[in-house]
């Protein structure tokens, strides 16, 4: 069956459509700029070119009309009618409490998820928007929605209780969360096929680690804890997010430099983090490394305080799990970032690490990068949200 997976943001939509039996892409493509000027559509068929199609696209409606016209083009599209998509994956950020798992979305779903917007303000409500454009343009077509947050519902409630008055969670939901849960699920269970044991007897801690950061703990097969929280600002240093620091500097820092609330929670998610804590050098961990090789101090501090973070969360997490038998790598810098996987697993000593040098260097596919006599392995896994959208689909609407 032909999945159509679909990213919706607040002015950009990622989609991907997948054969459910092969698990091949047979295209994808990428909306950007909707509802504001210079929109444009990004489509590439498997083994075609990129073609690029600047076009107005006032709102979401547009765009994914836009996208089943190219998906279905007599030229270069991949199917003959829409009758050949059998269902749409959506992601979906924050599912509250009320999602443990992905759900075929019916009114109630919506109205559901409708619920969580408070939680998420700048996600829930455009994925919900690609959700109504979606059911206007292929009304027969079951769709299903997959959170970001389903996966750590089941980490117990002393992992995602803060210490603030209990009032807060029983009036407002004021809890952890945790994101990236997809991604997440699908590394873990993948490093166990890897490792040629089941995910149920083992202790798995998941680095993802790309602009926005998270660490998961996941014992047999469930996530027991996770950094990020009530939003995604909490736990590593990111991109561009700081992560973790002492809520009183929120109030400093608002009188030091007079601003408001919105001001400070606007330097706290875009301009910290690396970006941030490198003065402004880059959030791009590329740039990071260029100038820790020059041994500019710059660099030197912000890929030391980083990794250090990420290194303090697998030493939380093997506590939390009371051991740990594996450490994956995923996303954009745990995927590519050899150097800085190098730097993390240096205060691993203690859990019986060692890196063999020749597989961390290796690039784009499931590897085990630890040498055969380290006690806790540790692995590179390429992510695949699409791929976990487009299997939890298939397996809802089958
Ligand atoms: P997101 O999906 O959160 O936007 P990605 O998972 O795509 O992010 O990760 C993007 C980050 O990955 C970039 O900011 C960059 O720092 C890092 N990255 C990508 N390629 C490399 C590389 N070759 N070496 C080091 N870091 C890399």
């Amino acid at each position: 069956m032909n999945i159509l997976v679909i990213n919706c943001g607040s002015s950009s939509l990622k989609f991907q459509l997948i054969d459910s039996e092969s698990e091949k892409v047979s295209a994808k493509g990428l909306c950007e700029r909707i509802g504001i000027e210079g929109s444009q559509l990004v489509y590439t068929p498997a083994g075609g070119e990129k073609i690029t199609t600047v076009t107005p696209m006032p709102d979401h409606t547009q765009a994914i009309k836009l996208v089943l016209q190219a998906l279905t083009d007599g030229k270069t599209g991949v199917v003959k009618s829409l009758d050949e998509i059998g269902a749409v994956g959506h992601r979906i950020v924050h599912g509250g409490e009320k999602f443990a798992a992905s759900t075929l979305i019916t009114d109630e779903v919506i109205q559901a998820i409708e619920e969580c917007n408070e939680l998420a303000p700048l996600h829930n409500p455009a994925n919900l928007i690609g959700i109504a454009a979606c059911r206007e343009l292929m009304p027969a077509t079951p769709m299903v929605g997959v959170f970001d947050t389903a996966f750590h519902q089941t980490m117990p409630e002393e992992a995602y209780m803060y210490g603030l008055p209990y009032e807060y969670y029983q009036k407002y939901k004021v809890r952890r969360y945790g994101f990236h849960g997809t991604s997440h699920s699908y590394v873990s269970h993948r490093a166990a096929e890897v490792l040629g044991q089941k995910c149920e007897d083992l202790k798995i801690i998941v680095c993802h680690l790309g602009n926005g950061a998270s660490v998961s703990a996941v014992k047999n097969g469930k996530c027991v804890d996770t950094s990020m929280g009530l939003t995604p600002l909490e736990g590593l240093i990111m991109g561009t997010r700081s992560g973790d620091i002492d809520p009183a500097i929120i109030e400093f820092l608002a009188h030091k430099e007079r601003k408001s609330i919105d001001d400070i929670m606007k330097v706290l998610n875009k301009e910290s983090g690396v970006l941030g804590l490198s003065d402004g050098l880059s959030s791009d961990f590329r740039d990071l490394e260029d100038s820790y090789h020059k041994g500019e101090e710059a660099g030197v501090r912000t890929l030391k305080t980083f990794a250090y973070r990420v290194a303090k969360y697998i030493g939380a997490y093997t506590a939390a799990m009371n051991g740990v038998d594996a450490i994956c790598f995923t996303a954009g810098l745990g995927e590519n970032g050899p150097f800085v996987r190098n730097m993390i697993c240096g205060y691993l000593g203690y859990l019986g690490i060692s890196l063999d040098e020749e597989a961390n260097c290796k690039r784009g596919e499931d590897v085990v990068i630890s040498t055969a006599g380290s006690q806790t392995k540790v692995l590179v896994i390429p992510t695949n949200e699409e791929l976990a959208i487009a299997r939890e689909t298939a397996a809802l609407v089958k």
